[in-house]
């Protein structure tokens, strides 16, 4: 069995999810800060399969392949992606912001038209020229590639379609502030709860 190796600092420093009582994302917090909260039993350690774990059995839980560990005296624990608040913490109400980052996360860090991850910028959907505006539904991420050949083009005239309608995300702040690039796999059916 294999872990990735990180230094202990860069491992505390992983992006946790927060979930309140009613597994409603609230914030995403650090590592460091998920284990004072699972030590301090304020939350549970949810694993793959969702379940809730207090402390004490989440350290003599065997970690699950290719996670990142913390090495411990009584060995290797698992740093938890999702942790459950025993409380009811508020849901921050703030949509998403606008921005470039913003838009590149809701299309998961791809070409809406061809699927490439590669050399991404943002593409009006309704170019500029044409009066499309700055909104989440007229702007998407695409390769560059793609923006070129499209040109001053609706997606219909380049017979070029979108893999998705463009809409405005329905989570909330939670991401931004986390400041983290991508939602995990394992936190998006919480984010989209959360809108
Ligand atoms: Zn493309």
């Amino acid at each position: 069995m294999t872990h990735p190796l990180l230094r202990r600092k860069d491992v505390l420093d992983t992006p946790v999810l927060v979930l309140n009582r009613g597994y409603q994302a609230v914030r995403i917090t650090s590592a460091r800060d998920g284990f004072s909260l699972l030590y301090g039993d304020r939350a549970q350690a949810l694993d793959g399969s969702y379940e809730p774990h207090d402390f004490e059995h989440w350290a003599a839980r065997e970690p699950d392949d290719g996670e990142l560990v913390v090495p411990t005296l009584r060995g290797a624990i698992e740093v938890p992606r999702l942790l459950l608040l025993r409380s009811y913490d508020r849901v921050p109400r703030t949509p998403l912001r606008l921005s470039r980052r913003n838009v590149f996360v809701r299309d998961g860090h791809a070409c809406v038209y061809c699927g490439d991850t590669a050399d991404l910028t943002i593409d009006h959907v309704l170019p500029r020229s044409r009066g499309g505006g700055s909104s989440w539904e007229n702007l998407v991420s695409c390769c560059r590639p793609c923006n070129l050949e499209k040109g001053q083009r609706t997606p219909e005239e380049a017979d070029m379609p979108l893999g998705k309608k463009p809409v405005r995300p329905t989570w909330t702040v939670v991401v931004q502030l986390g400041g983290v690039d991508e939602p995990l796999p394992a936190w998006e059916p919480f984010l989209r709860a959360a809108g």
